[in-house]
């Protein structure tokens, strides 16, 4: 949907509109400070001029096509004013209040009606429940919120919240960015978040793009707005509240029980290159580092300190937070103490207060930094502005900075280690120059990183060839761990050497021919989980051993209290060292087909440890998963026990993928759970398996 003339309009009508109703005033007053140079036509029969321009009874007597429409009228009167749009070739509304699609069914009914009549005549509708869109460089306005400090409103951050106050929160802070655009999007019955996005994306106004987000209607639409985005160079900062961990559907495997959306929504935005934060703070800082002249492209962070309590504060936060912070290397640190004097620790931090000669230590310092070839960003930490008596301004050591920041090609910031800490001559002094202030150690280091990642490229999607084994997937409750493993096994997956039974002279055969010890399992499409029911005998030594185990795996299938069809009995090699990790994948509502790996059994109920990614997988995805583990440190050579087959167990996640790259259309969920990991060489094993496929 073509939303120009909604978020840009060159006229606006204000219907229902009054001197006595405070949405109505405070959209004329923003629109008189602003500057708004279209018409404004307040429509209300009751009345024959307001705020001294003509008043028109309805919308059928304007003198000209509303770009937008502000809906200041009652609930009750919506609709019939609604269907004149087309007719009055409007080109979009805002609805404010709540109680459609949010409300009860009539409320329901009610959107649903005015979204056919958006659809069919092209009319880009914002909310209902919003509170309207601000365009500070088309001066305009149709938020009920009366915009204040109007001389910085404009710039270049695209803002697209869920929540209206949020929008009010960030705009009550322009010292460091002013915006493109503000739009609170509500219920998003017609243009929703995604649309927004995508004109932000070519919006020539807007440089980065920020979201406040409830949640994503359009998944799909969306992410095909932030690739756009990303493709123009505009990073997507996105922050999603209610990321409680539930699911919202029945789960068969173990995957799928542990994939919660707010896990798999993270993920998704990493892949697709979106910035996400925690809070209003991390995407203040985003949005900050976003105003220099240059960006971060590496993640080397160097960070100058006048203080040596502040140096290890610093260290402390920024490593907590996981910035990469190197240490000086010999040359640089010698280097600096020619001037400076002693540095302590090992540089990064650099305390370049020395012999309290800072206006002679900072430049040097910078230089120093500038010169130092593993270094990507410098940072200078100040607490407020320390106004230099002995180096007179203008404004102190600002002056030094961006004096040092012009001569060289990486970024430099001025950091506070104390958030709302910031004093405009300084920032002021600095935006002029194209250098940024960061408010809050942990914040403002996190929101350098972030963009330097963000301009990191993303590895390539892996390529899978198709492979298949005969056997057939759709139309089955689960698959069962024997056809499971053979379809893994067709694509490299190495799982455990086994063979199906149907008699005990078979099974005996079978165990002679693989090697005791053996398990033996009942294998069945009703029995996804085997070992709830004693069907599963591991440790099978000998074949008197096997004779029991078979007639006890009997006794219990007649327990079992449902209807099975059963295959038979699978005798199976028994591996019986290597860590127990799981791979598998589920199915995400909104974000499609997702792979997780974690630590196996029982662990990763009490843990949670596993690491996740959207399916297709990227180039180096699984190494990465692994390595981002919790107890990734497990898998390594700990005290004499000799490191896990790592590499093995990526090779099985790709095979995983690349199955479902060939079948992913019929997938739901699967579970390789366990996979035994073996010591380096020996490989890792897929003892078990379950395919769910899609209803
Ligand atoms: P379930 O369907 O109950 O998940 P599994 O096939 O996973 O049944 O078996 C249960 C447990 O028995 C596994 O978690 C693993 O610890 C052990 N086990 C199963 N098969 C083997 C095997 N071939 N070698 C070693 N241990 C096994
Ligand atoms: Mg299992």
């Amino acid at each position: 949907m073509n939303i120009d003339r909604l978020v840009n309009p060159r006229s606006i009508a204000i219907l229902g509109a009054s001197e006595n109703n405070a949405g109505t005033r405070s959209i004329v007053a923003s629109l008189e400070s602003l500057g708004f140079d279209g018409p404004i036509w307040p429509v209300n029969p009751r009345y024959e001029t307001l705020f001294g321009r003509p008043c028109y009874p309805t919308l059928k007597d304007l003198p000209g096509s509303p770009d937008v429409v502000s809906f200041r009228v009652g609930y009750q009167r919506v609709l019939e004013n609604y269907r004149m749009l087309p007719e009055v070739k409007a080109g979009g509304a805002v609805i404010y209040d709540g109680g459609f699609g949010e409300g009860g069914d009539e409320g329901k009914a009610l959107q649903a009606e005015i979204t056919a009549i958006s659809k069919e005549f092209g009319i880009a509708l914002c909310g209902p429940n919003c509170q309207g869109i601000i365009n500070p460089h088309a001066r305009s306005t149709t938020s009920g919120q009366e915009v204040a400090d109007v001389a910085k409103l404009q710039g270049n951050v695209g803002f697209v919240s869920h929540s209206g106050t949020m929008c009010i929160g960030m705009m009550t802070d322009t010292r460091r960015f002013g915006f493109s655009l503000v739009v609170s999007s509500g219920n998003e019955a017609v243009v929703s978040v995604a649309d927004y996005v995508n004109w932000l994306a070519t919006d020539p106004n807007t440089k980065v793009i920020a979201c406040f987000l409830e949640t994503i209607r359009e998944p799909e639409a969306f992410l095909a707005a932030v690739d756009r985005a990303a493709a123009a160079g505009k990073p997507v900062v996105v922050l999603k509240v209610g990321k409680s961990e539930r699911t919202r559907r029945a789960i068969t495997s173990h995957t799928g029980g542990l994939a919660g959306e707010a896990k798999v929504f993270s993920e998704v935005l990493k892949a697709h290159r979106v910035i996400e934060v925690d809070d209003f703070d991390e995407l203040s800082e985003v949005l900050a580092v976003c105003q220099g002249k240059v960006w971060p492209t590496g993640r080397r962070t160097n960070l100058i300190t006048p203080s040596g309590g502040i140096a290890e504060l610093v260290l402390d936060v920024a490593s907590a937070a996981g910035v990469v912070m190197p240490p000086l290397p010999a040359e640089s640190k010698a280097a600096a103490e020619s001037v400076i004097g002693h540095v302590g620790g090992d540089g990064n931090p650099l305390d370049a207060w020395g012999h309290a000669d800072y206006a002679r230590n900072l430049p040097h310092a910078l230089k120093v930094l500038d010169e130092n070839p593993i270094c990507d960003n410098i940072v200078v930490t100040m607490e407020g502005f320390n106004y230099n008596p002995i180096k007179r301004p203008p404004l102190g050591y600002a002056s030094q900075l961006s004096e040092a920041a012009a001569q060289s090609k990486k970024p430099h910031y001025v950091l506070n280690m104390r958030s709302g800490l910031m004093q405009v001559e300084q920032v002021d002094y600095l935006k002029e120059r194209g250098m940024v202030v960061l408010g809050g150690s942990r914040q403002g280091l996190m929101a350098v990183d972030r963009v330097a990642r963000w301009n990191t490229p993303l590895p390539p999607v892996r390529k899978s060839a198709a492979k298949s084994a005969a056997v057939t997937i759709a139309g089955r409750s689960t698959v069962h761990e024997y056809d499971s493993k053979a379809l893994l096994a067709a694509c490299g997956v190495t799982v455990t050497k086994e063979k199906l039974a149907t008699s005990l002279d078979a099974a005996k055969d079978a165990a002679k021919a693989i090697g005791y010890p053996i398990v033996l399992k009942a294998v069945s499409d009703d029995i996804p989980h085997k070992s709830e029911y004693g069907l599963v005998k591991v440790g099978i030594a000998d074949e008197a051993a096997l004779a029991s185990a078979w007639a006890e795996l009997e006794a219990n299938m007649k327990k079992v209290g449902k209807p099975v069809k059963l295959a038979g009995f699978v005798v199976q090699e028994m591996i019986k060292d290597g860590i127990e990790m799981f791979a598998g994948v589920s199915r995400d509502l909104e974000f499609g087909l997702t792979l997780a790996v974690g630590f196996g059994g029982i662990e990763i109920e009490i843990t949670r440890d596993f690491a996740l990614r959207p399916l297709p997988l990227r180039e180096g995805d699984a190494e990465a998963m692994l390595a981002e583990l919790k107890g990734a440190a497990r898998l390594g050579a700990i005290r004499g026990k000799p490191a896990a087959d790592v590499k093995s167990l990526a090779r099985a996640i790709y095979g995983l993928a690349d199955f479902v790259a060939s079948n992913g259309e019929q997938i739901e969920e699967i579970d390789l759970n366990p996979i035994k990991l073996l010591p380096e060489g020996k490989g890792c094993v897929v003892v078990d398996a379950l395919i769910v496929p899609k209803k």
